[in-house]
């Protein structure tokens, strides 16, 4: 089955629903698509015991003359289309021009311990949450890096865990000096205020990270390797998150530049949000991390860039422009410690969809060398969690990305025109 849109977006979080809206507003056939079962993205995802969030059910309103496609998951490109699975079929979607609005995921670092059952990344734990899976009375570590934390924690009490403490792997200096110069963004500080009163009470300590996750049959404990020493806490949850990396996969298939390709990549757009692929624009997290209010406006803009409005996109750069000077400041303040590098050992899986541990990659020099005779990376998740863990550690830069992006049913593979002759080896 064919279809065509004149504008379609890939991603129904905030980013991509703005884009979708500013397209629809001047009257262009637009399509969205998200792998979720809602609109929201992450951010907005739904929790089952709360309505929706204000913004985001303005947001979804807005939607009017917008096909929204849910539970559609893109899993090839081709240069005027993409396939897409959903639950029952596949299909090719052709498009005039194309927002990528498909955000970031968690970066989770190997560890010892780490696979235990019990152990998620930080909003790993906080979308089970809120999607229904009871942490009532747990006690719950939290551990990492970044707002993301923060976030999680208050989800995670709200639906009634008990969180023992945040551990911050940044420096109590840089958290210090980076909430200090939140005041340059007025609405992140007082969200940022909000966050740590609402969390009075529950420790939040500095230059801390978690050596070992303990346990027989599902975590029973941590190690934590603090300021002070090492720290253990007895605990039945560990969410251990390190920040977002940019999901870039489906703008590399499209043949999109990258910037920093190697270690931490994400699309790379001009002031206008065009991709180095004519007509493909990209928005919002997948172009680099920034939160929530970069990822709205820059929806907008690539929006009506989309639908080749330039003067109204450029009026936003402006304001676009303050807001991504936030991502330099959250880099900066959350680099990660070098220590976390060296916490894996031999015997530490890193690859958990194919039980490949870090040993078993030794001598190999590209990850696409390792693949192929170990299988790491060829798991359900496709490398998205030990691709980007490994180009983390030093051991491999990120590989390219190959179809199909997401696992997809042997009728979906048939259809693929694109796929390349040795892509079975490789995915
Ligand atoms: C796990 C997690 C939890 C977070 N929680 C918070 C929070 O509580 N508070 C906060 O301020 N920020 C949170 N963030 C940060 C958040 O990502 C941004 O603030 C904001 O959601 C970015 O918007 P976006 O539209 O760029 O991307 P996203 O909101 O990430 O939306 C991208 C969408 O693209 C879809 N997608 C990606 N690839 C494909 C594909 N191939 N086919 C189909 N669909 C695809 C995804 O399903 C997703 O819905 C979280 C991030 C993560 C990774």
């Amino acid at each position: 089955m064919r279809e065509h849109y004149d504008v379609l977006v890939v991603g129904a979080g905030p980013a991509g629903l703005a884009a979708a809206q500013a397209a629809a507003s001047r009257g262009a056939r637009v399509g969205l698509l998200d792998a979720q079962p809602r609109a929201g993205g992450q951010v907005w995802r739904h929790d089952v015991r709360l309505p929706a969030p204000r913004a985001a059910r303005r947001a979804i309103d807005k939607l009017q003359g917008v096909e929204v496609l849910v539970r559609h998951s893109v899993v090839a490109a081709e240069p005027t289309a993409l396939r897409v699975e959903t639950p029952q079929d596949s299909r090719l979607l052709s498009f005039g021009a194309l927002v990528l609005a498909t955000g970031a995921r968690e970066l989770l670092l190997p560890f010892p311990g780490w696979t235990l059952p019990g152990v998620t990344g930080a909003g790993g734990l906080q979308a089970l949450a809120k999607q229904g899976w009871p942490v009532a009375g747990k006690r719950v570590v939290i551990a990492g890096s970044g707002p993301l934390l923060l976030a999680a924690a208050d989800t995670l009490r709200k639906h009634g865990a008990q969180v023992l403490g945040i551990f911050e792997q940044a420096s109590a200096d840089a958290v210090r000096s980076f909430a200090w110069q939140l005041r340059q963004w007025p609405a992140r500080a007082w969200q940022a205020a909000g966050l740590r009163l609402r969390l009075a009470g529950v420790p939040y300590r500095f230059g801390s990270f978690v050596r070992e996750a303990v346990g027989d049959d599902a975590v029973r404990g941590v190690e934590i390797e603090t300021p002070r020493g090492v720290q253990h806490v007895e605990c039945d949850l560990l969410a251990a998150g390190y920040g977002l990396v940019p999901n870039t996969e489906l703008a590399s298939l499209l043949g999109c530049a990258l910037d920093d390709a190697d270690t931490h990549p994400r699309v790379q757009v001009d002031s206008l949000l065009r991709t180095s692929v004519a007509n493909v624009h990209a928005a919002g997290e997948s172009c680099g991390i920034g939160g929530l209010a970069v990822a709205r406006i820059e929806g907008a803009m690539a929006g009506l860039m989309a639908i080749g409005d330039t003067a109204a996109a450029s009026a936003w750069m402006p304001q676009r422009d303050r807001e991504r000077r936030f991502d330099a400041l959250l880099a900066r303040h959350f680099t990660l410690d070098p220590r976390l590098r060296t916490l894996a050992d031999d015997q530490t899986p890193v690859c958990r969809c194919e039980d490949v541990r870090l040993g078993a990659l030794a001598g190999f020099g590209d990850a696409r060398a390792a693949k192929l005779a170990t299988r790491c990376g060829m798991g359900a998740c496709q490398g998205r969690i030990c691709g980007a863990a490994l180009a983390e550690l030093g051991r491999f830069p990120r590989g390219a990305a190959r179809p199909p992006v997401f696992p997809a049913r042997l009728a979906t593979l048939a259809g693929l025109a694109t796929l390349p002759s040795d892509a079975y080896r490789g995915s």
